[in-house]
């Protein structure tokens, strides 16, 4: 197990990676204030693992009650948010609860939304479930859920206590959502790390295959960089930003399609192939560079084209995104693989070309 720390102004927690720390219970013992849990879960992953830490905790005398939701971005919505506080308030009206939700990111996002509200503010654990979820959104405190206006519309800034992400709860996550996972893992080497980006080249058959080792590296090196960026930028005023490489463009297909139409990885790897194709028409990267990048997202089992919304339906779309400040479109674009920057606004000639180019 390695464990990395995440250091804010207000609060600071451990990010444990390892295999088999779904039974080591002694690492979310201490963070408990009080011996009683809601263990929030959805349909697909309760029967693998809930009964499991369950028992663990039972042998610890902490009181389990389980919040099993329904399965899907399509239910990260405010109904099942109002259901899952009026479930915690009839368990304990007046005692501050706890959530602690082994789960892929749609409850990770909806619990910590619901954390961050109910009583002011109830502590919370992550058990991050999916690659996804392990490398990115159990980790930096972004909580939201989606509303008919856009994706993660109503949101709060929310710290967990700590993340436990076990590797082994990966085996038996479907291949397409492992992919899904290494659209992030990815980001990462593009954005900040041209060093890690050729380890992945290297490696990518070893993740795909579920190499413990390889799996560990990949996790904790995406963790360190999200950590590291979101130390010097806890609320996204400046380089946390970066970040949303790819999901100006992801976004707008997960929105324009439907979400759960494509998975946010895939929505993202398309995504990051665009700001790689715009990155070039800016004179910035090479073609080969391009290619690289395609090759890359490819050989992960995500797609490298996005779908022809249109390019009136793609900037109406990106003009919702949460990116756009004062009416201009804040891109994430690379100045070379392993450096981006944000870009604010995009000539017409190039946004049109890019929009009904190859890569759509
Ligand atoms: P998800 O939570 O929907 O999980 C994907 C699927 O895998 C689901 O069907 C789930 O039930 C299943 N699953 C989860 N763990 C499993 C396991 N171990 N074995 C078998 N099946 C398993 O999706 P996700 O990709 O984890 O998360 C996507 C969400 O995360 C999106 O809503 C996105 O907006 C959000 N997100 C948030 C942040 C952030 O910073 N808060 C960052 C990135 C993404
Ligand atoms: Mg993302």
């Amino acid at each position: 197990m390695i464990t990395l720390d995440l250091t804010l102004p207000d609060t600071r927690y451990p990010i444990h990676i390892g295999r088999g720390l779904l039974d080591q219970v002694e690492l979310l013992l201490p963070h408990l204030p009080i011996p009683k849990v809601a263990i929030v879960t959805n349909t697909v992953v309760a029967p693998l693992y809930l009964v499991r830490l369950q028992k663990k905790l039972a042998e610890h005398d902490v009181e389990v009650t389980p919040i099993i939701l329904p399965d899907g971005e399509d239910h990260k919505t405010p109904g099942n948010t109002e259901s899952h506080f009026r479930r915690t308030a009839a368990w304990s009206l007046r005692t501050k609860n706890y959530a602690d939700c082994p789960r892929g990111g749609v409850i990770g996002d909806m619990t910590g939304f619901a954390a961050a509200c109910y009583q002011r503010g109830a502590p919370f654990i992550q058990i991050p479930t999916t690659l996804l979820a392990q490398v990115d959104s159990s980790v930096g405190g972004k909580t939201a859920i989606n509303h008919p206006l856009g994706k993660n519309m109503i949101g709060a800034f929310y710290q967990p206590k700590v993340v436990i992400a076990d590797t082994e709860l990966l085996a038996t996550l479907p291949t397409r959502e492992l992919s899904a996972g290494l659209a992030e893992v990815i980001k990462y080497g593009l954005l900040g790390d041209a060093s890690f980006l050729s380890w992945l080249e290297e490696h990518m058959e070893a993740l795909l295959a579920q190499d413990p080792d390889a799996l560990q590296y990949a996790i904790r090196r995406s963790c360190e960089m999200k950590a590291n960026i979101v130390q010097q930028d806890e609320k996204e005023s400046g380089i946390r930003a970066l970040l949303n490489l790819g999901h100006t463009f992801g976004h707008a297909i997960e929105t324009g399609l439907g979400y759960g139409a494509w998975l946010h990885g895939e929505a993202v790897a398309a995504g990051m192939v665009l700001a790689a194709a715009a990155s070039a028409a800016m004179g910035w990267i090479t073609a080969d560079d391009v290619l690289r990048v395609e090759t890359l997202i490819s050989r992960a089992g995500l797609p490298i084209k996005s779908p022809d919304l249109g390019v009136a339906q793609w900037l109406e779309l990106m003009g919702h995104d949460k990116k756009v400040e004062s009416g201009t479109i804040r891109y994430v674009l690379l100045k070379a693989l392993g450096h981006a920057i944000i870009q604010p606004g995009l000539p017409k000639s190039v946004m049109t070309k890019l929009l009904t180019g190859r890569h759509i």
